[in-house]
């Protein structure tokens, strides 16, 4: 077996190279990558080459949401065997600190996760993981939806989060990967009305192909608008996955009172001008979350069972080979390639 991977080797700049195929120990399994998703956090990278205190040192290999299938299993792993397709979440969690011990294991400061420095990422034809975190996929589930499952583990937990139940008014801010799984989510938790807001219409155009309400942020006063579509009551649940200090400050603005805001896009600025005098009034909670857990069973079976249907986020498809060109249109077009997928031969 040979194994190439492709590396970040400068900020914007791709290599492949051979590397050896990795060695298992006695409860990993060995997997054939079959799907590698490009997430914003993989293009951050390439083109900052650091989110927060996550810094990159080159080379580099990218890719974190991922499905393919196994080619070899420890002597320990009973769960799994040869040939069974598989998504892998992503990381791999210290299992002993006070966060893994309640369950919380997102929260673990020392976990393990692919392309977040120093821990190399996916995008190479082999890679090893602890067979824990590798969910069989249906039949009916294919590899592209397996490396979906990854992003759309964060919009069912920002719905769950929200607590999105049936009949309500859901806001969501931004219409990227992110944005439109948690419309999904919303949808399949039995939100009766979605708006989703954004700045680029062909993300509005999926978002409306989905099923939202849409409003161009660039187009038309986002409060006022919110507030018409809702009986100038406002929703109930609103969720942000913009991360910005427009849209974070105008959750609170659109949320009905007794409202539930979640924040789910990585604020990276301080907020300033946000309106605090609702978040009394108007008793609302604030809620964010950070990934998931414990929800990548949840998911393939939502999309297995046909309560969601992921395929539609995938705007663009590239082979393995041709990862840097995808990275680079990726990067430089997003007004047009929303997902971005890379599929091995
Ligand atoms: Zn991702
Ligand atoms: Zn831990």
């Amino acid at each position: 077996m040979e194994s190439k991977a492709v590396y970040l080797t400068e900020l914007g700049k791709m290599e492949f190279r051979d590397i050896p195929v990795p060695q298992i120990d006695s409860n990993e399994v060995l997997v054939k990558m079959e799907a590698v998703g490009i997430c914003g956090s993989d293009l951050h990278y390439y083109s900052h080459g650091k989110i927060g205190d996550f810094i990159v040192e080159f080379p580099f290999i990218l890719g974190h949401e991922c499905a393919g299938t196994i080619v070899k299993i420890g002597e320990k792993v009973e769960h799994l065997k040869v040939g069974d397709r598989v998504a892998l979440e992503p990381g791999i969690p210290c299992g002993e600190c006070e966060f893994c011990l309640s369950g919380q294991y997102n929260l673990c400061p020392d976990v393990k996760f692919f392309a977040t420095p120093p821990y190399d990422g996916c995008l190479q034809n082999y890679v090893k993981h602890k067979a824990s975190f590798a969910f069989k996929l249906p039949d009916n589930v294919s590899s592209i939806e397996g490396a979906l499952v990854e992003p759309l583990a964060i919009g069912i937990n920002a719905a769950r989060t929200g607590g999105v139940a049936l009949g309500d008014s859901v806001v969501i801010f931004g219409a990227g990967c992110i944005g439109l799984v948690t419309l999904l989510a919303s949808k399949a938790s039995g939100a009766d009305q979605v708006i989703v807001v954004d700045l680029i219409d062909k993300r509005l155009e999926i978002a409306e192909s989905m099923g939202a309400t849409t409003i161009n942020a660039k187009q038309k006063n986002v409060v006022d608008e919110v507030l018409a579509l809702t009986q100038g009551k406002g929703a109930r649940v609103v969720i942000d996955c913009a991360g910005n200090n427009t849209t974070i400050a105008q959750t609170v603005q659109v949320a009905k009172a007794g409202g539930n805001i979640v924040w789910v896009g990585m604020a990276t600025d301080e907020i300033n001008g946000m309106p605090l005098g609702p978040v009394s009034t108007k008793e609302l909670t604030i809620k964010s979350i950070f990934r998931y857990k414990n929800l990548y069973p949840t998911t393939i079976a939502a999309i297995s069972s046909g309560k969601i249907d992921i395929k539609g986020i995938v705007s663009n498809k590239f082979k393995f080979e041709d990862t840097p060109v995808a990275f680079r249109e990726s990067y430089t077009n997003v007004k047009n390639i929303v997902k971005s997928i890379i599929v091995f031969d």
